[in-house]
């Protein structure tokens, strides 16, 4: 590379400066970087904005010849290559999008040496081409950037990552790098195991975002609950996510028309007007992004102050990254989201309704009950989320909701029985909707016409609300006592578990839900 003065590696310290500008390195930046320049393997699990890259440029630089980063997004490769060459690093892109005479220049670069990075998709650093292509090339090492596309646990699968674990026989000697700001332990293994990574140094930061304050609301009117949210971050910019394009430009036009600045974002959306959304997104400071997950992947945006979602998101995975985006610039913001038990069912239905095996149904299906499980939460959100990292945190973080204004539980045992044994009676074939009407003891079409009417469970649970009785299904489900049969389009079904509740061996305790704000401003009126 560039600076590799022909003996001995550069100093690390020396580039950072040099090309860089920056003083000292950042948290474990320097052990990432002594360890690759040495020869070493190395996975690298820090959280966004902790600063990866420079793990890899660095060493790349340090070292004799080019480093090979492997990148899974054209576009993300295109911004790093331009912020390289301002700082004077030979730099550059293989893929798709290049001219026949951008190619022939990449590969004479490459053929004379004079390259210190080469960024190229994971579909084509395996083929023979690319083999041929730097047959005589010394390499300074591989850096496998977003490594949990290797993870089937990861929120963003791709098969071709799997092709990079033959990197280390086609390339015996050259250091290699995982990558990656998702780091709970099943992705982990993954990296290492599929990777083969077996013999390199874990270096992992904390995932913990402080400056972020974390809120999980019940969903009963989502836009006048996102209206009160967005109302207390007038004057910022911010993103709201949505599952669908449709609902993007709904939510989008309908802010427009309370006096919320907003923009819509999605993949679908002319190209033209996209880019023109994102940029002003960038630079502007009074500006709600309405999106879908589409938007966000490298977008580096310091002061996002608040992430909203109005629907459920994949994974915890992903909820950590879109949550993520918010606050870079270590300022407090907030990030909130409102769900309810429609989503969890429409959530389920597309992972069972999807082209997936089965097996990787079964991780989808519990990486949704990952992430309910923390929407349910009696204690602190952030606790919960990072202990999916595999992070213990002393818990009471106070700057999460369930922190600021501790839930309340109750014993919940004598309410389970019923639940279940509503679902149980009228054979695990109903949605929530018909098994409360069972419950509150309603007497309509549908309970008639199944001779529900005369079991001994209708109207069991008249002491509750409608209300209540949908929480007691949500957290069931969040508890696995409950699954979802989504072939019976959102029937509820006894899980394993649910023996040990009716046998009283399981003590189930709920937690109480707030008064939603709406009526709480409601009843403050009156
Ligand atoms: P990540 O890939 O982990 O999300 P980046 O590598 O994009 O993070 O780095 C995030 C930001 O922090 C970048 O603007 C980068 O230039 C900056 N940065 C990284 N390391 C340092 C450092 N040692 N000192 C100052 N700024 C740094
Ligand atoms: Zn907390």
């Amino acid at each position: 590379a560039a600076l590799f003065d022909g003996e001995q590696p550069k100093d690390p310290r020396a580039i950072l400066k040099q090309v860089y500008g920056y003083d000292a390195f950042r948290g474990k930046q320097a052990a990432v970087i002594e360890r690759v320049v040495a020869g070493g393997d190395a996975v690298v699990l820090f959280p966004t904005g902790a600063g990866k890259s420079l793990c890899f440029q660095i060493p790349a630089l340090a070292r004799e010849g080019v480093g090979i980063v492997v990148s899974p997004l054209i576009a993300l490769m295109r911004d790093q290559v331009e912020a390289l060459k301002q700082l004077g690093v030979r730099a550059a892109a293989l893929n798709s999008s290049l001219s026949p005479e951008e190619y022939s220049e990449v590969r004479r670069s490459i053929a004379d040496g004079t390259l210190d990075l080469l960024y190229v998709t994971p579909e084509r650093i395996t083929t023979a081409g690319f083999k041929e292509l730097i047959r005589s090339t010394k390499i300074a090492l591989f850096a496998i950037d977003e490594a949990h596309c290797v993870s089937q646990w990861g929120h963003d699968f791709r098969p071709e990552y799997r092709e990079l674990g033959h990197l280390a026989e086609m390339y015996p000697g050259v250091p290699r790098l995982a990558l990656t700001a998702t780091a709970d332990p099943h992705t982990r293994e993954d990296i290492i195991d599929k990777l083969a990574l077996r013999s390199a140094e874990v270096f992992t930061t904390s995932f913990d975002r402080p400056n972020i304050a974390y809120e999980i609301v019940e969903c009963d009117q989502p836009r006048q609950q996102l209206l009160r949210f967005l109302s207390r971050h007038k004057g910022s910019s911010g993103i709201v996510y949505c599952l669908s394009r449709a609902k993007v430009e709904e939510t989008a036009e309908w802010l427009n028309g309370q006096d919320i600045r907003a923009l819509a974002y999605h993949a679908g959306m002319d190209r033209s007007v996209r880019d023109t959304n994102q940029d002003a997104f960038l630079k502007e400071e009074d500006l709600c992004l309405v999106a879908t997950v589409a938007f966000g992947m490298g977008i580096d945006k310091p002061n996002v102050r608040y992430v909203a979602h109005l629907d459920l998101p994949g994974s915890v995975e992903a909820y950590y990254q879109e949550t993520g985006r918010a606050g870079r610039d270590g300022l407090p913001s907030d990030v909130w989201m409102a769900y309810g038990m429609a989503d969890v069912i429409q959530r389920g239905r597309m992972i069972d309704g999807g082209q997936s095996s089965e097996d990787i149904k079964r991780v989808e299906r519990a990486k949704l009950n990952a992430l309910l499980a923390i929407c349910e939460t009696p204690g602190c959100r952030r606790q919960s989320i990072l202990a999916h990292f595999g992070e213990a945190h002393p818990g009471a973080c106070g700057n999460c909701d369930t922190c600021l204004k501790p839930v309340e539980t109750w014993d919940g045992s004598e309410a389970a029985i019923k639940a279940l044994a509503a679902i149980y009676r009228t054979g695990e074939r109903f949605g929530t909707g018909h098994l409360i009407d069972v419950l509150l003891g309603n007497e309509n079409e549908k309970t008639s016409r199944f001779g529900h009417v005369e079991m001994p469970v209708f109207g069991a649970g008249k002491d509750l609300p409608s209300k209540t009785w949908q929480s007691v299904y949500r957290q069931l489900l969040a508890a696995g006592l409950v699954t979802v049969d989504h072939e019976a389009f959102g029937a509820l079904k006894l899980g394993p578990e649910a023996r040990a509740v009716f046998r009283r061996e399981r003590e189930v305790r709920f937690r109480k839900d707030r008064p939603t704000s709406a009526k709480a401003s409601r009843g403050a009126s009156s």
